[in-house]
């Protein structure tokens, strides 16, 4: 076998920094958000043509936004938290007038007429956007291999999937194409490319952060949320997002929370105090031993920072995921009926005698696979006859799901798994069995069914050099004592 290649970076001295110091550094006038924008695309320009991180890198647009920044500064006004920060976007959150492709063939073309609520929020915070990003098909899929454009590769090893499906953001990252991304997360899509890329991902509560101009997949799991380098920048990125929408009616109206200080006293103090379960249904049969090495060793560092330690049952994470495959479809399916040929981007009218015909048409030349495969099951689950033993009986795990969870964090603050049960697979490795993809997202399924927040937090590499992410999971609205323990495991690296 041949040598992996190599794309990715380390934060160092030479290297841009984090992204807080970025932005303290725009701010103060010490950097341009040009020259720090100029850093990003020389490594676009390397590496991007071996990566695929993107599927339209923003040049022009991105030059101009920097060129504000800096006029701000040099006239004295402050651009923002975010100032001068190459940010790349998942490519199914709209942004005005730019092409929003989802990965799929259906939508090419297609330019909303309007820009995501978080696109508008990064905007007015100084973040300066490099591009869209790579994804499985409308984010159906773990690998990034469902994408219509080509799979992006991971920047550890091309040979290995990045995830998904947020795995152009995850890879832009760790590439250095960008000094944080967004994705979504319905099932595991940032957490999961986040621990196999080698970098921080969080899910955050469901409604913290407004999903208005996300492209819905499945639309009561959905939630956007930050990657980046380090633990603070994801609290920044996430600070920064968070917060009441009118836009979206699931948006929780509340100040958003304080996170950036909560990151830096988990660092300085540790986690005195915080009760720690592991749950057993996930750190033992399923996961390789390499990845349960590095779970001990998080919980190590947790315990050596003033954690208490304890086992948790969580009986039902068991039948999450059969849940959430009837769940995630039937939503999916309902959703995904607005690509009707007439109202975006693709239409095949050719050999269509009515607009049935070319409704039928345009559908079947513009989904791929898999998106099909979850129309299908979830038009299914929900048909008449079968709505109360699919839907319904789905419905019912979810509700055992919420309360077993609530029963665990009674004794416990925070809960601890693995990320994903193995390291970044290889290409072409699950993609002959949809199941055994699906079986890659068991340990991210159970908070986004919960409805809670939870984040990966890279911990050291597995037997083959790849990168491992541990995940932290908490109630509704933790993310500060999330990103405090994170940042704990984190300074352990
Ligand atoms: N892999 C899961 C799926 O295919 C989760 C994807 C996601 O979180 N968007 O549904």
């Amino acid at each position: 076998m041949s040598a992996p290649t190599r794309t990715v970076v380390t934060v160092s001295t030479g290297d841009p920094g984090t992204a807080a110091n970025i932005a303290a550094d725009v701010r103060a006038g010490r950097r341009t958000a040009v020259d720090v924008l100029a850093q990003h695309f020389a490594r676009i320009d390397a590496h991007e043509g071996d990566v695929h991180a993107f599927n339209l890198v923003l040049r022009q647009q991105a030059g101009e936004q920097a060129a504000t920044v800096d006029a701000a500064v040099a006239a004295g006004i402050d651009p923002g938290p975010l100032a001068g920060i190459p940010v790349a976007l998942k490519d199914n959150l709209c942004t005005r007038g730019i092409e929003t492709t989802c990965s799929s063939r259906i939508l090419e073309g297609w330019k909303p007429p309007y820009s995501a609520t978080v696109v508008q929020r990064l905007a007015a915070a100084g973040a300066v956007a490099v591009g869209k990003t790579n994804l499985d098909e409308f984010a159906m899929g773990s690998s990034t291999e469902n994408s219509a454009f080509g799979p992006t590769r991971n920047p550890h090893d091309h040979t290995k999937v990045p995830g998904g499906s947020s795995g152009g953001s995850a890879a832009a990252v760790a590439a250095g194409f960008a000094s944080i991304a967004l994705g979504s997360d319905t099932g595991g899509s940032i957490r999961q490319p986040a621990s196999l890329c080698g970098i921080v991902g969080m899910k955050p509560t469901y409604g913290l952060v407004s999903r208005y101009g996300l492209v819905a997949y499945a639309s009561s799991l959905d939630q956007i949320g930050p990657f980046a380098h380090t633990v603070e920048d994801a609290a920044l990125l996430l600070e920064n997002i968070a917060g009441h929408d009118p836009a979206d009616s699931t948006s929780i109206d509340a100040p958003p929370p304080s996170l950036v200080a909560a990151v830096r006293r988990g660092r300085a103090d540790g986690v005195p105090g915080l009760r720690v379960g592991i749950v057993e249904e996930l750190s033992g049969e399923g996961m390789s031993s390499d990845v349960l090495a590095r779970l001990d060793v998080a919980v190590d560092r947790l315990r050596t920072a003033g954690a208490t330690v304890g086992h948790v049952s969580v009986e039902s994470t068991k039948l999450c995921l059969s849940a959430y495959y009837l769940i995630a479809p039937a939503e999916a399916s309902s959703n995904l009926s607005r690509y009707d040929g007439v109202r975006y981007g693709l239409r095949v009218s050719q050999g269509a005698a009515n607009v049935e015909e070319m409704m039928a048409n345009t559908r079947a030349a513009g989904f791929g696979a898999e998106v099909k495969r979850r129309i299908m099951l979830g038009t299914y689950a929900l048909s008449a006859g079968y709505y109360d033993a699919y839907y319904g009986q789905a419905q019912k795990v979810r509700t055992l799901i919420i309360e077993d969870f609530r029963r665990a964090y009674q004794q416990f603050d925070v809960l601890i798994t693995p990320t994903s049960p193995t390291t970044a697979f290889s290409f072409g490795d699950k993609t002959a069995d949809p199941f055994t993809m699906y079986l890659t997202d068991v340990c991210t399924i159970p908070s986004n069914l919960a409805g809670d927040p939870a984040i990966s937090v890279p911990c050291g590499v597995g037997d083959d050099g790849m990168p491992i992410g541990v995940q932290l999971l908490g109630p509704a609205l933790s993310e500060a004592v999330l990103l405090g323990a994170a940042a704990v495991i984190e300074k352990g690296n």
